[in-house]
């Protein structure tokens, strides 16, 4: 599938990355929410793992779809129509091609990470999944890759079991082959930790797991954005991400699922577009992926979704990963020289997120703070409340990184936190 020429010119994006080699000052300018001044000082954004900003050739990719193509896809056979069909479909091939996933048709597209895992939750699980029956996922997910298995397991009379983690916010492998017995129906694994930032070695996993015939589920909510995705290398069965942590609209994502257990799923919500025909006795349910996008989808989401792969691409996702690689290095070494600051999480392998406590000072108040220095971050559980309590705490102060986040940045937050600490002395 191509882009439809005749829709979005190729040379919109070029115009949105402007060929530069990672040149901040463009790389900036094509965020236009950068520019903004909080509480008197310029907009230091470091919430990326909440959620990421929008580059103009985003917003613009959903402007010009409602201004000069927009209709309902697959049904029509006028003009507008088609021409929205064709934008859609090259979405979903832009996505097939970030996760090197063999087909589109492996590419589902869902409102976000949360919903792909209930997606496969209540079509996979619901039909493989029996009392006694075992769900494996690690201690390090989000509440999204926790609570779905949950639910599935009260409703059938099945048990969830959890690979413990180490205080350094690394898995405890050793624990996995025998947490992979004869009832294991399905491991479900983050590649990234929101709370720590720490990279689970989901290749070694899949295999292991593989390997007593267990199929596996990577909730890849915070890699995408970060790192290259192969999901045929890592060789999981499903892996699910969101568009807005990836630069794209919030509101869509992508579940990919190797085709023959597509194929073998049950539908997961009823309605038009997921059916071949239908009469009050019989209904014959549509090919992947559209028997799991019951509805007129997030046609704009898909489009602009596709928009933002493009910008990150023609940026160099390989370039973004040095960058963000010296980013990180950077503000570990950082934050280390701040007196009473704590790092949470010193995995050897980290992506995105540092995460830290200050003795005796609340994240929130960190946190508010820190924004009046115009400094954005997040303070809270993360939606891994497990994490925290594995860990003996409420919540932490966490800064996350994006494309466009520099070394100043850092600096600024380091500063923002030596203020923290004299209002609080
Ligand atoms: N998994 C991880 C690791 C996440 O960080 C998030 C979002 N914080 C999710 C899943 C859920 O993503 P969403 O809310 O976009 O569905």
């Amino acid at each position: 599938m191509t882009t439809p020429a005749a829709v979005i010119p190729p040379q919109r994006v070029k115009d949105c990355a402007r060929k530069h080699a990672y040149d901040f000052e463009a790389v900036r300018q094509d965020f236009p929410i950068l520019r903004q001044i909080v509480h008197g000082r310029p907009l230091v954004y470091l919430d990326n793992a909440a959620t990421a900003q929008k580059p103009r050739c985003v917003i613009e990719a959903e402007r010009r779809l409602y201004e000069e193509y927009y209709a309902n896809i697959h049904r029509g056979v006028h003009d507008l129509s088609m021409k929205c069909t064709e934008a859609y479909d090259a979405a979903r091939e832009k996505v097939r091609r970030r996760l090197n996933a063999a087909q589109a048709e492996e590419i589902v597209f869902v409102r976000g990470a949360t919903e792909a895992v209930n997606l496969v939750a209540g079509s996979y699980g619901r039909s493989r999944v029996g009392q006694d029956d075992e769900i494996l996922i690690s201690a390090l997910e989000h509440h999204s890759n926790i609570v779905p298995w949950q639910m599935l397991c009260e409703e059938k009379g099945a048990r969830l079991r959890v690979i413990p983690m180490f205080e350094t916010g690394e898995l405890d492998l050793d624990a996995l082959d025998a947490l992979l017995g004869p009832r294991t129906r399905l491991l479900a694994i983050t590649h990234v930790s929101n709370a720590l930032g720490t990279v689970i070695p989901v290749r070694e996993i899949v295999a292991r797991a593989h390997a007593r015939n267990v199929p596996v589920l990577v909730d890849g909510a915070q890699a995408v954005p970060h790192a290259m995705i192969d999901v045929r290398d890592i060789g999981c069965d499903f892996y699910v991400f969101s568009g807005h942590k990836a630069y794209g609209p919030s509101g869509i994502g992508a579940l990919y699922g190797r085709r023959e257990l597509l194929e073998a799923m049950p539908p997961y919500q009823g309605g038009g577009n997921m059916i071949l025909s239908v009469t009050f006795e019989k209904t014959i349910y549509n090919e992947v992926p559209y028997r799991f996008e019951a509805g007129t989808p997030n046609i704009a989401g898909a489009i602009a979704l596709g928009a933002a792969l493009d910008y990150v691409e023609s940026l160099g996702l390989d370039r973004i990963i040095r960058h963000e690689d010296d980013l990180m290095s950077y503000a570990t070494d950082s934050l280390s020289s701040v007196p009473d600051l704590r790092i949470v999480g010193t995995a050897r392998e980290k992506i995105g997120v540092i995460s830290f406590v200050l003795e005796d000072i609340h994240p929130h108040d960190i946190g508010t703070i820190l924004d009046h220095e115009g400094v954005a971050i997040r303070s809270g559980h993360h939606c891994a409340q497990p994490v925290m309590q594995r860990l003996g705490l409420t919540a932490t102060a966490r800064a996350s990184f994006g494309l466009y986040n520099t070394r100043e940045d850092v600096d600024a937050l380091v500063g923002g936190i030596q203020k923290v600490i004299e209002v609080f002395a």
